[in-house]
């Protein structure tokens, strides 16, 4: 038995996938088969040249420009994928901001915003991709959350709020979707070395057991374990460098 997924013939959408995480991933599933949408909010060239590396690998991709926050913007993009692709088998809701903010700091607006895009835009996209999903009897969603969900974090407490939210729609749907052929898991890394984190002046690989930051590379893996695992669902698998244990 293969222990790597074969998502050949599936179609994936990757939100906030122009860089970081998002574009390791999208990545690793084209090599696992997948034909890939690339979401992002404005770096079109970052994004097209995810693309265009996909395409390296022989598969199918689209770069979709998005605010994933906005429902209107959401389903817009969704049938552009739809009509460019097919329907999505596999989401991975990955988009996300992190404004450094102390408690006296932070804004009502920047809260709101944390949470629409980090937390809404996750419910905003599984919501559209359901209905084709249960009607295949196949779906995988991966929401990408963080040690912040449960731990203290180093962004603020809008952002740990933002992604515990995300574990609990990751319970959420996986308890009801159950039946459905439908797995949805949550993959929570901390300090992964890409803009969010090199945008910091902090030495944050001091806050690290192991010594170092993560690699994209590294969440991606568990993101392919868990979209080519059908008996696991409702997890929280944590990339973090021994920072937490749960
Ligand atoms: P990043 O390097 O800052 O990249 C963020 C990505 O999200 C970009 O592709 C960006 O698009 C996109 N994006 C942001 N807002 C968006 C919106 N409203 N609509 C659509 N796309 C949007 O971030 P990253 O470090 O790879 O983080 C990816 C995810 O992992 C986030 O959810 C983050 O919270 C989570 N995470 C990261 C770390 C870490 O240590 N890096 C740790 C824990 C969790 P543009 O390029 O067009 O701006």
């Amino acid at each position: 038995m293969a222990t790597g997924p074969d998502l050949a013939g599936r179609v994936a959408l990757v939100t906030g996938a122009s860089r970081g995480i998002g574009r390791a991933v999208a990545l690793a599933l084209a090599e696992a088969g997948a034909d890939v949408a690339v979401n992002y909010r404005e770096r079109a060239a970052e994004a097209e040249a995810a693309a265009a590396a996909i395409r390296g690998l022989g598969r199918r991709a689209l770069a979709v420009a998005a605010d994933v926050a906005e429902g209107a913007a959401v389903t817009a993009m969704m049938a552009r994928i739809e009509a460019g692709l097919g329907p999505i088998d596999l989401l991975v809701n990955n988009a996300g901001i992190a404004l450094r903010r102390d408690i006296e700091a932070l804004t009502e607006a920047e809260f709101d915003r944390t949470l629409a895009v980090n937390l809404k835009s996750a419910w905003l996209c599984t919501q559209a991709v359901l209905p084709g999903m249960r009607a295949r009897g196949w779906g995988r969603v991966v929401n990408i959350s963080s040690g912040a969900a449960r731990g203290s974090g180093v962004i603020g407490v809008h952002y740990n709020a933002s992604k515990a939210g995300m574990e609990g729609l990751t319970r959420g749907y996986a308890a009801r979707l159950v039946q459905a052929g439908i797995t949805v898991n949550a993959v929570a890394p901390s300090l992964i070395e890409t803009d969010m984190v090199r945008a910091g002046s902090e030495d944050y690989a001091r806050k690290v057991p192991m010594g170092r930051l993560g690699t994209a590379e590294e969440v991606a893996q568990a993101v392919l374990m868990v979209a080519g695992n059908a008996f696991m669902t409702g997890q929280t698998v944590q990339v973090n460098g021994g920072m937490q244990f749960t």
